[in-house]
């Protein structure tokens, strides 16, 4: 069994905790790390504060094979992450002649003085490698004690993605030859967490150990994540595969695509198979639907248009919705999605048509129909299937889903 290298990651800076910024190098931190066979098991963030920071130092490197820490190297008062980790190891800075040479030239080429407080940035614990910062002028720091490595470096994300992926990154592949973590991740639409746990319960027991799951719920879908752990690349990513094709019969009618795939993106390949085309009709998402398909580069193969009819007027004059409809049912109803999808059809000669009519909120809600009732209907020369939505009080949220669930119904209806 492959030995596994856990990895956590410290932010620093008082703006992450007062929420001026968002921590996005933990993100992009966590995803480089698992793609080199680390597993990430902790994140934390703490202020420019030494105490939480030799906390956070503390616990973490205690737990860990490898720390990555981000921020407060900068030659200003405030940023006392240097000064903290020569606590932390024991040592004291120095001027390092590779940095000073360094952060000389970065300021030479822009004109400027070298300041005290600029060669400050030139000193780096005694005990620490240094990691040439060719972006900026915060060198980065490559600590080993136990057999555990720390790596400190700059906060801006350009600078620290830059010395990741040229430096850390490869010295940690090397240092560390793991095996590999792989992901294979399965997305959903139209049923919930717990149904789809109910659904595949005897599969998911029935993974080997290695192999773990995790549902990843949001307002688009839920996403089934594989996870497995091994030393062999090729048999883990066939495992993957396996595994996903045995729960697939389970849960087909609800699988839209797999890693980064988009629902517009799938339906499209989808039409392209068929050598099918598709227009929209569009009320409360207000071309948003129409938006999202033409996101898809090569969408011009398959879509030729929306009419965006958010008024009745246009309903009836453009779409041919009849009054007699609008006035019996309401432009909220089945029977107007139904008149909007065939009318838009017709009007465009495309092979399929998708429709939608809703209450988006906050206002516009009737007893019978409370804010976030969207009809969505999908027309083709054959026959018109509908579906009601019932989503949320909100109006982005019901926008949103409304244009993921009318792909999700054209799939339905295509296959
Ligand atoms: P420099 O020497 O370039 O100032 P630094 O290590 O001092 O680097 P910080 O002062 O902590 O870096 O942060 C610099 C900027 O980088 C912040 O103002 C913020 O915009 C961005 N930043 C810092 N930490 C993060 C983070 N975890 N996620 C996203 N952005 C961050
Ligand atoms: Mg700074």
């Amino acid at each position: 069994m492959r030995n596994i290298i856990r990895a956590e990651i410290i932010t620093i800076g008082d703006e992450i905790l007062f929420g001026h910024i968002l921590d996005t190098n933990t993100r992009w931190i966590g995803n480089e790390l698992t793609s080199i066979g680390l597993l990430p098991v902790r994140k934390s963030s703490v202020g420019d504060n030494r105490e939480d920071i030799l906390r956070a130092l503390r616990e973490s490197f205690g737990h860990a094979d490898v720390v990555i820490v981000t921020g407060g190297l900068g030659p200003t008062r405030d940023d006392i992450t240097k000064q903290v980790l020569c606590e932390f190891f024991d040592t004291r800075l120095v001027i390092h002649p590779d940095a000073l040479a360094l952060v000389t030239g970065f300021f030479a080429r822009r004109g400027r003085e070298l300041t005290e407080l600029n060669r400050k940035q030139a000193e780096l614990p005694a005990n620490a490698a240094y990691l040439a910062n060719k972006w900026g002028t915060a060198p980065g720091m490559w600590f080993e004690k136990d057999g555990k490595v720390l790596v400190s470096l700059p906060g801006v994300p350009f600078e620290m993605k830059n010395l990741m992926e040229h430096t850390v990154l490869p010295r940690l592949k090397r240092r560390f030859p793991t095996g590999s973590i792989i992901h294979k991740t399965i997305r959903t639409i139209g049923i919930g967490e717990s149904f789809l746990a109910d659904r595949i319960a005897g599969w998911e027991t029935a993974l080997p150990p290695h192999i773990r799951l995790a549902y990843l719920p949001s307002f688009s879908g839920v996403k089934l994540r594989l996870t497995g752990t091994g030393t062999d690349d090729g048999l883990l990513t066939r495992q993957l595969e396996e595994e996903a094709a045995r729960v697939l019969p389970l849960i087909e009618q609800f699988v839209y695509g797999y890693g980064d795939d988009e629902i517009e993106e799938t339906t499209g390949r989808l039409l392209t198979e068929k050598n099918a085309t598709l227009s929209t009709a569009e009320s409360c998402t207000g071309g948003f639907l129409a938006h999202k398909i033409t996101g898809i580069p090569g969408s011009s193969a398959y879509f030729t248009g929306s009419v965006v009819s958010y008024a009745n007027e246009i309903k009836m004059n453009v779409l041919g919705v009849r009054k007699e409809t609008l006035d019996a049912y309401g432009a909220v109803s089945e029977q107007t999605a139904r008149e909007m999808a065939d009318g838009v059809r017709r009007l465009t000669g495309t092979t399929y048509a998708l429709a939608t009519t809703g209450i988006a909120g906050p206002g516009g809600a009737t007893a019978e129909k409370p804010v976030g009732t969207v009809w969505i209907a999908c027309s083709s020369a054959q026959r018109t299937v509908t579906s009601l939505l019932k989503l949320s009080p909100f109006r982005d949220v019901n926008i949103e889903q409304a244009a993921m669930h009318a792909p999700r119904l054209a799939r339905q209806f295509l296959a």
